[in-house]
């Protein structure tokens, strides 16, 4: 086999909701990885080995080539820097810590040990976020307009991490947005302030608006909220001087200037798992921490606001 048909064995650690729906169906489809062993507190997948924790895991498989972290962010940082000190790959689940600072020493620390960080923004492999940050290439701006709004309890249902610290509240979802946003902006955005509601039985925020800036001055507006539905809003509006860009569903429809563009099918995790072979391939890596920063950023800005308690669970 050349390096590039590579089949490398793969491992993955926490197997909930993201797991099951899109990673195991995922690495079946990809012939350029193999899973082997899986590690859950109490999940397991069939027709792989099966250990609690990551430690037992990277313990009896010397041979493993990578592991991918779909475990809540609050764990992601341990169970990284255990992977990548016996020597795998990672590919880590968004958010890829619970810290921009945790990211950023597991950057460093993938480096020193000569293995392949991928840090996942599957949002970024929405089929509308390509021909977006193309066309928005040369156009000059006039605002960008961020609405993300679902059911928490369609959504999350059970999941408690989301609520603790670290768990990221709304921001969970919405650095899917933000991930889109730095990606498809021709520059950097910055924030000047933060609303964050939380309610009183929740560490984390229910909602936020977020305003700032582009770097050239663009007024850059969020809205995040899980008190909404039926019917998801997961949408992004950039004005420009040559119309209006229009991205929702997350990234499946893209409308530019009143046309609708002709978009690819959906792929984000089969894309991601092409990306990881890729990045291990070439022995290099891919983590961009903007995303997580604006949502630190609205966390050292942000202006709590307290609710009434939510009923959470
Ligand atoms: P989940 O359903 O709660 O699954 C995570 C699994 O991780 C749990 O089932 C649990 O399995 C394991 N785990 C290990 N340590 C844990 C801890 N301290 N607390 C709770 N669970 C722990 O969550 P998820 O929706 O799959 O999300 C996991 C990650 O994927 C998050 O970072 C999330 O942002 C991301 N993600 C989720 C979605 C989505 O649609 N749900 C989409 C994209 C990305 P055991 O009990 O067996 O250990």
């Amino acid at each position: 086999m050349t390096q590039n048909n590579a089949c490398y064995t793969v491992g993955i650690v926490g197997v909930g909701k993201i797991a099951r729906d899109q990673h195991l169906p995922a690495i079946a489809a990809n012939p350029g990885f193999k899973l082997v062993a899986s590690a859950s507190r109490h999940a397991q997948v069939e027709h792989a080995r099966h250990y609690t924790d990551i430690e037992t895991l990277l313990a009896a498989e010397p041979e493993l080539d990578a592991v991918s972290l779909c475990a809540p962010p609050q764990v992601r940082y341990a169970q990284a820097r255990a992977a990548l000190l016996a020597g795998k790959h990672v590919m880590l689940e968004k958010p890829p810590g619970a810290s921009v600072s945790e990211v950023e020493a597991l950057r460093d620390l993938a480096r020193q040990q000569g293995r392949t960080l991928f840090a996942t923004w599957h949002s970024r492999y929405a089929s509308a976020v390509e021909p977006a940050r193309a066309w928005l290439a040369n156009r000059r701006l006039r605002t960008v307009h961020v609405r993300w709004k679902e059911d928490v309890r369609r959504w999350h249902p059970g999941q408690d991490w989301i609520w603790e610290p670290g768990g990221m509240g709304v921001f969970d979802p919405g650095i899917n947005a933000l991930s889109i946003v730095t990606r498809i902006l021709p520059n950097e955005v910055l924030l000047h302030n933060a609303t964050l509601h939380v309610p009183a039985d929740c560490a984390t925020p229910i909602a936020a608006e977020l305003d700032g800036i582009d770097a050239t001055g663009v007024p850059v507006r969020a809205e995040f909220d899980w008190r909404h539905g039926p019917v998801e809003q997961w949408e992004i509006d950039v004005d420009t001087d040559d119309g209006l860009l229009s991205i929702s569903e997350g990234g499946k429809r893209l409308v530019i200037a009143g046309e609708p563009v002709a978009l690819g099918a959906e792929r984000e995790y089969p894309a991601l798992y092409e990306r990881f072979h890729e990045l291990i391939s070439h022995g290099s890596d891919d983590v961009d921490v903007r995303p997580l920063r604006l949502v630190a950023d609205a966390f050292l800005l942000g202006k709590q606001v307290r609710l009434e308690a939510f009923g959470r669970g």
